[in-house]
């Protein structure tokens, strides 16, 4: 296999789909080359070499001539010679299979020194052109392949260059003179003689492959491997290293730089979207230097090069058939692309661009629902700031990602993750950010920077994670020192409320009202095809009406889990629950439950309405009894007065009540088991609530559920407990119901028992907090302490209460099995947390569950999640 990749004059040796070898970048640049795109000419080094070289410490023997040759190519189709005169100059520039944004470094106009400098002054008869590239040369290569910095971090070039500009009394780079800038670069090699101990290599074959070296050597900085872990991206790609002719923006205002998207990646809506700015160089409109133009204006401006663009961006979205984000430089009469990829894009412009692209004829609808990420959607249904309101804006800035998000201000990435870990909510705010923010960016709520723009690294790495992002505040004044900012005279300290409006730029002092999403449009058609392709119901865990009413709304086809004891801590029930609690004898608890009993019915009767048509699993009481008593000697006293009961007593019954492992004590059916009378009462409110709806007209699915339990004869007590309240309340109301009993599976040895427990279950619902918890016997509550760190170094590949465990699976898949082998048709279900994590929810659809219970604001996440795990299941049978 070759370890280098030609591509130009309309040819390259590599393809699109040969992501693993040349990386992302390097892969689209070949296919540009192929489809006519016009692509300065190049080469790849491939991610295999990567990989080699690391291992290895050191080049295969015969790298030198493939590279020679390749080289020999580039001057031939340029014209220019490396080295020499025209000088050909490189570009150096990484690229991983999957993109990594901001997280590997590339050198500009590599072949500088200070005779082919000389002779690229001569030749383009603009000197300050050809200084200013050599000194941006010496910089970067001082900053990417020795690591220069000062003794606090500071940047010692920007150091020295703002000395410049101060001492020739000028505000910005263009101002100085190609003199000025040539005793710059002079003054840059001094420093990188200085810093790194040797001097800076003028012989342009040392400064390549001290570029290459350094790109590879890249993929191993703490930041690339942090940004790995966090996207799950395996440590053994390898990155590739892409040699350009460099091509340039910066030749005069009839040249220009920029980026675009093919459509608005923040709202999806078609027509190129991006920014641009005129003698310019590569990143100096991604770094937020000069504030960049909008791309429209390139068409008065340029507008040859904007007709260019857009036939491009038209030529690649139809071969990719997706959204591509372009690198584009105009020299002069020529337009290049630099780079093509597929767009991040948020949420909403996901959605948008999926179903239109299916109108377009250029997807269909399985490929559109392919597209979207599940857990991407979740942020479509989460909170914007209410429109009828008029909240006091601080001041306004770009709106970089969509959503809007209330938390106290931090001014530091490490403050941001600190207080993200005591549970605070945090705005993360920067002049700017770089790669070293991310992990700030992570743990905050929502990003703020004063500077930057659409396409600034805050506001690209904000969109994909989902992120609400206001970039480029431009009247925000940042003192990071004393940790405040300010706008007009007004200041706002770390630790003070912020609302930040990523959808229309605002910055709100304090903490704005948020409302609730629309969910119809593209949104609702997208999800329409979704749930035609899944097979895997979705229903939702709510405990009271209102949060059936959301669940409905979402598209949840029934309640999963329904946990009767929320209801008990409402308003004043409570009171009658520790009543019953602290009774001494039968008689005393069913005075009690008797009161607790029509607030119960009251709740199912809600909970019926709004699941019209629809089954609802409700599950017995699970928790032990202390969780309803007080603690503290404080709050005991009065409650000993107003139950009536004597202090002394009181105490003893808490102390009684106390367990030392709650999580496996005295619960689930154990309870109901011990006082049958709770049971009782529960399935008397249960279905005197559903004859009532019934009479109403109403169409009801009670599905009965047993938590906990781990031998069969404790669910057949229970069944026998339900069936023969059940009969008596159908003869009470003269009218019966059709319903089911179940149980949770949510101990091993239930799993392991599954065929024993059919015999008497009508359906299984698996339980999987508890079964993770029992699994590792490791209670979640405590699991704070390690469990992080285990994730963090790898032990575990994943925090098992998110992502279903393997060894859990094993006991789902082995619980399935035993119980499907006891009841062929035994409808089974899962209720835990997992039910709402697509990768989990892949596995519930491969192990042929009927259906998953999320949270109502998952339940749309599930539905796509779920129609993806059927179509990987055809995709699978296609081979
Ligand atoms: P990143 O992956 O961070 O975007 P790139 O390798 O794409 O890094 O390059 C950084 C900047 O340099 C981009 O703006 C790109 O367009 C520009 N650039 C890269 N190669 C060339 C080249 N051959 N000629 C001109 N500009 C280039
Ligand atoms: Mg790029
Ligand atoms: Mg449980």
């Amino acid at each position: 296999m070759p370890n280098v990749y030609f591509f130009g004059d309309g040819h390259a040796d590599g393809r699109a789909d040969m992501k693993d070898v040349l990386g992302g970048k390097g892969a689209n640049l070949a296919e540009m080359t192929n489809v006519g795109i016009p692509v300065p000419p190049g080469f790849t080094l491939s991610t295999t070499l990567c990989i080699r070289y690391l291992a290895d410490g050191r080049f295969p023997d015969d790298l030198r001539s493939e590279v020679q040759a390749a080289l020999r190519r580039v001057e031939q189709s340029t014209g220019k010679r490396f080295g020499g005169d025209p000088p050909l100059l490189l570009s150096v520039r990484s690229g991983a299979k999957m993109s990594m944004p901001g997280m590997m470094d590339t050198i500009l106009n590599l072949g500088l020194n200070d005779a082919t400098a000389e002779a690229l002054a001569r030749r383009s008869g603009n000197q300050r052109f050809a200084y200013d590239s050599y000194r941006r040369l010496v910089q970067m290569y001082g900053d990417v392949v020795f690591g220069i910095e000062g003794p606090d971090g500071q940047d010692l070039f920007e150091d020295a260059l703002a000395r410049l500009k101060a001492q020739r009394q000028v505000g910005r780079d263009i101002d100085l003179s190609a003199e000025d800038l040539r005793r710059l670069a002079a003054r840059f090699k001094e420093i990188v003689r200085q810093e790194a101990g040797c001097p800076f290599p003028d012989d342009p074959w040392q400064q390549l492959w001290g570029a290459i070296e350094a790109v590879f050597k890249s993929w191993q900085t703490k930041r690339a491997v942090d940004y790995r872990r966090v996207h799950r991206i395996p440590d053994d790609l390898g990155t590739a290293v892409n040699v350009m002719a460099m091509v340039f923006g910066n030749l005069g205002e009839h040249c220009a730089t920029g980026v675009a998207f093919t459509r608005n990646p923040s709202t999806g809506e078609p027509g190129l979207f991006g920014e641009f700015l005129t003698n310019a160089q590569g990143e100096d409109v991604v770094a937020g230097i000069r504030d960049p133009e909008p791309v429209a204006l390139l068409q008065q401006r340029l507008p040859r090069a904007y007709a260019e663009l857009q036939r491009a961006g038209a030529t690649l979205e139809r071969h990719f058939r997706d959204m591509q984000d372009l690198e584009f430089t105009v020299e002069g009469d020529h337009f290049y692309l630099l780079q093509t990829r597929t767009g991040k894009r948020t949420a909403q412009a996901a959605v948008r661009i999926a179903v239109e692209m299916v109108g377009e004829g250029l997807i269909d609808r399985r490929e559109a629902v392919r597209r979207v990420e599940p857990d991407q959607i979740s942020q479509l249904l989460h909170p914007m700031v209410d429109p009828a309101a008029t909240p006091e804006v601080l001041t306004t800035g770009l709106p970089a990602s969509p959503g809007a998000a209330v938390g106290q201000v931090v001014f530091d990435a490490d403050a941001a993750v600190e207080r993200a870990a005591h549970g605070d909510q945090v705005i993360l705010v920067r002049r700017e950010t770089s790669a070293d923010d991310f992990h700030g960016m992570v743990a905050a709520q929502a990003i703020l920077t004063a500077r930057g723009g659409m396409t600034s690294h805050a506001a690209v790495v904000a969109r994909g994670m989902g992120k609400c992002c206001v970039a480029g505040a431009k009247e925000l004044e940042i003192d990071e020192a004393a940790q405040v900012l300010q706008v007009n005279g007004r200041s706002v300290g770390a630790g003070d409320w912020l609302t930040i409006d990523g959808s229309t730029g605002r910055v709100i002092v304090g903490r704005a009202r948020l409302v609730e999403p629309q969910l119809g449009g593209e949104f609702g058609t997208l999800m329409a095809w979704a749930d035609e392709l899944r097979r895997l119901r979705v229903r939702a865990n709510a405990d009271l009406p209102a949060d059936a009413r959301r669940a409905r709304a979402f598209g949840a086809e029934g309640i999963g889990l329904c946990r009767t004891e929320h209801m008990f801590f409402e308003g004043d029930r409570i009171q009658a629950v520790r009543e019953m609690i602290v009774a001494r004898d039968h008689e005393g608890r069913q005075r009690a439950l008797a009161k607790i009993e029509p607030m119960q019915r009251e709740d199912f009767i809600g909970i019926f309405r709004e699941m019209n048509g629809f089954p609802v699993t409700i599950r017995l009481l699970d928790p032990p009894l202390h969780e309803f008593l007080p603690r503290g000697h404080d709050e005991i006293a009065p409650l000993a007065a107003s139950l009536g009961v004597p202090l002394e007593q009181l105490h003893h019954i808490v102390e009684a009540l106390a367990e030392t492992n709650p999580m496996l004590g005295h619960r689930g059916c154990r309870l109901g088991i011990t006082y049958p009378e709770i049971t009782e009462m529960q399935v008397r409110a249960i279905f005197e609530a559903a004859c009532a709806v019934a009479a109403e007209g109403g169409d009801v699915h009670p599905e009965v559920m047993v938590p906990l339990v781990a031998h069969v004869e404790e669910l057949r007590h229970q069944l026998n407990l339900v069936r023969a309240t059940a009969e008596q309340v159908f003869a009470e109301c003269g009218r019966r119901i059709e319903y089911l009993v179940g149980t949770m599976i949510e101990l091993p040895r239930a799993a392991v028992v599954a065929d024993e427990i059919a015999t008497v279950a009508e359906f299984f619902s698996f339980g999987t907090n508890d079964l993770t918890q029992t699994t590792f016997g490791l209670s979640r509550d405590d699991a704070g302490r390690f469990l992080p760190f285990y994730v963090e170094h790898g032990i575990l590949p994943d925090d098992p209460f998110q992502t279903l465990d393997a060894g859990v699976e094993k006991l789902v898949e082995l619980g399935v099995r035993l119980g499907r082998q006891q009841k062929p048709a035994l409808k089974i279900g899962i209720c835990g947390e997992h039910g709402g994590d697509p990768r989990s929810i892949r596995f519930c659809h491969q192990v042929g569950l009927n259906y998953v219970s999320c949270s109502p604001f998952r339940v749309p996440v599930a539905r796509l999640a779920a129609a993806q795990a059927a179509l990987g299941d055809r995709a699978e049978r296609d081979v």
